[in-house]
C-alpha cells in the first residue's frame, strides 16, 4: 500500500474498530483504494462490523490471500480462521507481532492507495512492537471525550512520538449527543475534551463524531453507518478523512 493508517486507541471500548471501519469507507467513497486490516488481536470485530466471513477467503495462483470484499473496501483479519479451520486463533506476545508482519505479505492486497490498520487497544509491548515493525505512514488514535480516555491518550501519543511514527491526529467519537426530537445538541463533557488534549500535545484534530444509538445498531448488523448512506454519519466521517488527507497526502 502506498500508505499505511495505523487506527489505535490508548483505552479499550472507545470505538477504535467503528472508526476504522467507517474510515476506511470514507476513504473509498472518495475514490481511493482501501485495504483494512484488523490487526486487533484482543478483539478482532472488523469480520462481524463488515459481514467478512471465513468462507470468502481463498487463494491466488501465487498462494497469496485474497482479501474479502465489502462496501468497497478490501477486508482481513487476525480474527479470520482459514476455510480448513473453525477454532479461532488466539493470538499471543511479540509471536502476534511477527505474525502479522508475515501476514502482511501473505495477503494479496493488489493496489492499495491507503491501508488501515485496527490496531489492538492500549500501549503495551504489543501495540509498541506492532508501531515499530509496521511501516506505517501515520497514526490516527480514536479517544472519548472523558477524562479517563484522554488519560490514555497522552499514553498512545507518547508510544508514536518515541519511535517517531508521525501522528495523523486524534479522532473524538461519542463526543455529542443529538436529541432525537429536538435537535437539540448536547455535549458529553462540556468544553475541552478531545481537542484541548491534541492541542496540548501539539497533534492534529481530526473531528467528532456524535454518541448515536444507530451507529451501534448498524455495526452490530454488520453494516458500517457511513456505507449505508446516513447523510449526517458520512459527513462526519469526511470531515475527518478530509482532515486527515491534509496530513498524510
Ligand atoms: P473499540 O474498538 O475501541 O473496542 P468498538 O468500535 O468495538 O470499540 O465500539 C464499542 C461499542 O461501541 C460497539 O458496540 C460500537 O457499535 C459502539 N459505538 C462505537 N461508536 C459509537 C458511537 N459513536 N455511538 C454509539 N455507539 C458507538
Amino acid at each position: 500500500a502506498k500508505r499505511i493508517i495505523a487506527v489505535t486507541s490508548g483505552k479499550g471500548g472507545v470505538g477504535k474498530s467503528t472508526v476504522s471501519v467507517n474510515l476506511s469507507v470514507a476513504l473509498a467513497q472518495k475514490g481511493f483504494k482501501v485495504g483494512l486490516l484488523d490487526a486487533d488481536v484482543y478483539g478482532p470485530n472488523v469480520p462481524r462490523m463488515t459481514q467478512t466471513a471465513d468462507e470468502k477467503l481463498q487463494w491466488n495462483d501465487n498462494y497469496k490471500i485474497i482479501p474479502s470484499e465489502n462496501f468497497g473496501i478490501k477486508i482481513m483479519s487476525v480474527g479470520l480462521t482459514t476455510p480448513s479451520s473453525d477454532t479461532p486463533l488466539v493470538w499471543r506476545s511479540s509471536v502476534a507481532v511477527s505474525a502479522l508482519i508475515q501476514f502482511l505479505e501473505d495477503v494479496d492486497w493488489g493496489e492499495l492507495d491507503f491501508l488501515v490498520i485496527d490496531m489492538p487497544p492500549g500501549t503495551g509491548d504489543i501495540q509498541l512492537t506492532m508501531a515499530q515493525e509496521l511501516p506505517i505512514t501515520a497514526g490516527v488514535i480514536v479517544t472519548t471525550p472523558q477524562p479517563v480516555a484522554l488519560d490514555d491518550v497522552s499514553r498512545a501519543i507518547m508510544m508514536f512520538k518515541d519511535i517517531k511514527v508521525p501522528i495523523g491526529g486524534l479522532v473524538e467519537n461519542m463526543s455529542f449527543f443529538i436529541a432525537p426530537d429536538t435537535k437539540k445538541r448536547y455535549d458529553i463533557f462540556g468544553k475541552g475534551g478531545g481537542e484541548a488534549t491534541a492541542k496540548k500535545y501539539d497533534i492534529p484534530f481530526l473531528g467528532k463524531i456524535p454518541l448515536d444509538m444507530q451507529i451501534r445498531e448498524f455495526s452490530d448488523e454488520g453494516i458500517p453507518p457511513v456505507a449505508m448512506g446516513d447523510k449526517r454519519q458520512k459527513g462526519y466521517y469526511k470531515n475527518i478523512a478530509d482532515n486527515l488527507l491534509k496530513q498524510i497526502l
